[in-house]
């Protein structure tokens, strides 16, 4: 017999203490992150989903057939929602940043131009690709987008060359929820033999029941590739995502095939290997259980309430809703118009928000390359479990307008003014610091910001990430994160 360590009781006692200090994923308290159906029916069969296909290997659906039949029956649906036709093939991969990055892996592996490979997006475009044009090697060039967050049609256009592996947009951007010219920017590339992206790993599932929309997914003929992420508004546990790609092979070049080893014949259309089967069985009954009809009902919910959220902040005396948002997401930005002592800023106003128990996501201001600059914002994305909470989540954002209205944000100086006199000097010469870890954890304790997670005041944090120089704070969120999961840095260690 194995002597265990531990029973299984107190195991899972252990687990759900730990889970009890979460963020809570259900009941609309947490507007990123976290797509809750409100339908209990759907985690439970997803749970259950999940529990079947636990012991199966995603790496080989020859051997695990299963695997391979509720993937085709996945990527047919979303081809059908997504506009596409009999050339539109696709894959499920372990979600959106998954997705991205093999759309680029692809365009790169047919990029038949000479020199670096460029992918050219607009600003707004997600992070996600920033982080592919670094693992692939492309030259990442964005585009500045306009004061409402707008994508830059003709400047976009006018960027296009033999060198562009890639040109994405977004349906919608996730900042600021902009549906970019998808028609105009596709037929650009088109016409330049450019590949196009689409990039609606958020708004995949509900953008097609969402009213008054031009032509933005397969339909639009340049476009190449789509994503859609199944654990957003697919409402699927984390871990599943479709990229569908236009034409059999341009797909092919997103696979990883090699017999060159003494080992099993390797054949990848994702980046991982072996890998759970979990997340598609769950996007597979979902799809089943709710079908288009069932997605379209939950949409509508979203569009209820966001068009309600919306109205909400514009009753909000020196807040505004950051351009046109289009889909259940919007930024919130202060309104410059507004007396200064009627001012809200957003990130006073995302940390009172939170003290009335929902949590948004605060957006640091942003410099472009044209030196221009996007306000910083708070974002909310909501989901149908919204509608229900629109009373309780409306008073607090009213609550929560009238204790900062008038309090001024954070300005960066006043931010880097909190840490020592010779902190600040330190980092005001970004380039002269040695950027050790031990250096790190020394600026980030003289900021409060070791030890264990984060202050209960976000805007302070914000307005530091908006002061130092990008490589500083990225240098130093490293460090914050990579801690976290040290050996001996907290009482479970
Ligand atoms: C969420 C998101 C991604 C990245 O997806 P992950 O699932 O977080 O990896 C990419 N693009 C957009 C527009 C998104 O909203």
């Amino acid at each position: 017999m194995i002597p265990f360590a531990a029973t299984a009781e107190d195991i899972l006692q252990e687990l759900a203490t730990l889970r009890a200090a979460d963020a809570p994923t259900h009941g609309g308290k947490v507007l990123s992150y976290v797509y809750d159906s409100g339908l209990a029916a759907v985690d439970d069969l997803a749970a259950a989903a999940m529990l079947a296909v636990q012991p199966l290997n995603g790496l080989d659906p020859t051997t695990f057939t299963s695997i391979a039949v509720m993937e085709r029956e996945v990527i047919t649906f979303m081809r059908t929602l997504l506009g596409g036709t009999e050339d539109i093939v696709g894959t499920v991969t372990s979600g959106g940043t998954e997705s991205c990055m093999l759309a680029v892996k692809t365009a790169r592996e047919n990029f038949r131009g000479v020199g670096v490979p460029r992918l050219l997006a607009p600003a707004s475009v997600h992070a996600a690709f920033h982080k592919a044009a670094h693992y692939f090697g492309l030259a990442l060039d964005l585009i500045p987008v306009d004061a409402d967050g707008r994508a830059d049609t003709a400047a976009m256009v006018a960027a296009m060359g033999p060198d562009v592996a890639l040109v994405v947009i977004s349906a919608p951007s996730y900042p600021h929820a902009v549906l970019d010219p998808v028609s105009e920017i596709a037929a650009a590339a088109q016409s330049q033999g450019i590949d196009c992206h689409v990039d609606s790993c958020i708004g995949g599932l509900v953008l097609p029941f969402w009213p008054d929309l031009p032509d933005w997914d397969l339909r639009v003929p340049g476009v190449t590739s789509i994503s859609a992420d199944l654990h957003k508004y697919g409402y699927a546990p984390k871990g599943a995502s479709v990229l569908l790609t236009r034409g059999r092979d341009r797909q092919r070049s997103q696979y990883f095939a090699t017999t060159s080893w003494p080992g099993y014949p390797v054949v990848n259309s994702t980046l991982l290997g072996s890998k759970s089967a979990g997340p598609l069985a769950a996007s597979w009954a979902i799809i089943k259980l709710l079908g288009t009809a069932g997605f379209a009902e939950l949409a509508v919910s979203c569009h209820r309430a966001t068009v309600a959220l919306l109205g909400t902040v514009a009753g909000i005396e020196g807040l505004r809703v950051f351009g046109s948002p289009t889909g259940p997401l919007f930024a919130v930005a202060v309104d410059a118009n507004a007396p200064a002592d009627r001012r809200i800023d957003p990130h006073h106003w995302a940390d009172r928000l939170k003290a009335h128990g929902f949590t948004a996501q605060l957006q640091p201001s942003f410099t472009q390359a044209d030196g221009s600059v996007l306000p910083r914002t708070t974002h909310l994305t909501i989901t149908p479990v919204t509608e229900s909470r629109l009373p309780e989540l409306q008073e607090a954002m009213f609550q929560a307008a009238e204790e900062v209205r008038g309090t001024p944000g954070i300005e960066p100086a006043q931010a880097l003014g909190a840490a020592e006199g010779s902190m600040s000097t330190l980092l005001g010469g970004g380039s002269q610091i040695t950027m050790d870890s031990a250096t790190a954890r020394q600026i980030l304790g003289a900021f409060g910001l070791d030890g264990a997670g984060l202050p209960a005041d976000m805007a302070p944090v914000l307005a530091l990430v908006e002061a130092l120089p990008r490589p500083v704070t990225q240098w130093l969120l490293t460090e914050l994160l990579a801690s976290l999961v040290e050996p001996g840095q907290d009482a479970h260690g």
